[in-house]
């Protein structure tokens, strides 16, 4: 692995620094009186595109020669990646391709096209928009931006870290969600060296944990899925993987797996007591604390990552909660 450093989140945060905001650390009064330690949520679906996805997606782009981003970028991902691609290259006015497969509901397409982006929509599977996608950048010369595993996307979400520390330097708990580790390999690069003695903890979900279950594996696994409240959370980490897999497991101290009921727990009580609608998979920070499968002994931050969840899946997931 080519070893990254706290140098490169830096140089991540001076090139995204003047198109991306810093994003609040709100005090939650309700989870300090919960828990008995103070707990803040690092706001990340404040971000233009709902997720800290336009971090990494913004620095790799701006990081691109001038030449490439001449030729244009190239992804397949139709989730939070694929909305943050379309956003950060459309800021600096370089063209990029979503492929998408012919399986994307239309809502999604027009989602994506308005967002800035050109879809390219071939194959009957995300798997089939994925060789297209390959295929398509071998051919036309575009730059792949993958959601998580390359150093420039770590380094983009190590940023939060940056931030936290700034705001927080006493920090002793960080939780938040795990699924291809792009987000807690940046995050756990500049927190733990700082200081070793940070805890660190990545949750994924029941209904499929393609991180745990490669690194109890020591190598990349398939993992069945199944439908969940997080669904940002799923897919696998990419047989090649060769960043994340080495980060998450040097610095990620804990790693948990989420029941649905949990996960709508927690996306209850962010809209109860904060009037936060997010995804599931930013609230699993407050369902770990809530069940109590996490005692923190000092000052927590909760990363709630992102909320692209329609309004209907929400008042279905988090109604029984309230
Ligand atoms: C991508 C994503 C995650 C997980 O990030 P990884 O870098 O894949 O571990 C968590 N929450 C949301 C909302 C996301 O979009």
């Amino acid at each position: 692995m080519t070893e990254m450093t706290v140098k490169d989140v830096w140089l991540a945060r001076k090139r995204i620094q003047e198109t991306l905001p810093r994003t609040p650390l709100l005090y939650s009064f309700p989870l300090s009186k919960q828990t008995g330690v103070p707990v803040y949520l690092k706001l990340e679906q404040m971000l233009a595109t709902g997720s800290f996805k336009l971090r990494g997606a913004s620095n790799m782009i701006a990081a691109l020669s001038l030449d490439d981003q001449k030729q244009g970028v190239i992804t397949f991902s139709t989730g939070n990646h694929g909305f943050a691609v379309a956003y950060a290259a459309a800021r600096l006015g370089i063209r990029a391709v979503v492929c998408v497969s012919e399986t994307v509901p239309s809502a999604k397409i027009k989602a994506l096209q308005e967002s800035g982006a050109e879809l390219h929509v071939e194959g009957k599977s995300q798997d089939e928009a994925a060789e297209v996608c390959l295929r398509l950048q071998q051919e036309k010369g575009f730059t792949l931006i993958p959601p998580f595993d390359h150093p420039d996307i770590i380094a983009g979400q190590g940023t939060i870290a940056l931030e936290v520390l700034e705001e927080l330097p006493e920090v002793d708990t960080l939780l938040t969600g795990l699924s291809g580790g792009g987000l807690l390999s940046g995050i756990g690069l500049v927190l733990k060296e700082t200081d070793p003695a940070i805890r660190i903890v990545g949750l994924s979900v029941e209904k499929g944990a393609a991180m745990d279950d490669s690194i109890q594996a020591g190598k990349p696994v398939d993992t069945p899925e199944h439908p969940t409240h997080a669904d940002s959370l799923l897919g696998g980490i990419g047989k090649k993987n060769r960043y994340t897999l080495p980060l998450i497991t040097r610095y990620v101290d804990e790693r948990l797996r989420l029941s649905e009921e949990s996960i709508a727990r927690g996306m209850a009580f962010l809209y109860k007591h904060h009037r936060f609608i997010v995804e599931g998979a930013a609230a699993v920070g407050v369902s770990a604390l809530l069940e109590g499968a996490v005692q923190p002994d000092g000052p927590t931050v909760v990363v709630a990552t992102g909320n692209s969840i329609d309004v209907q899946d929400h008042n279905r997931a988090v109604s029984p909660y309230l």
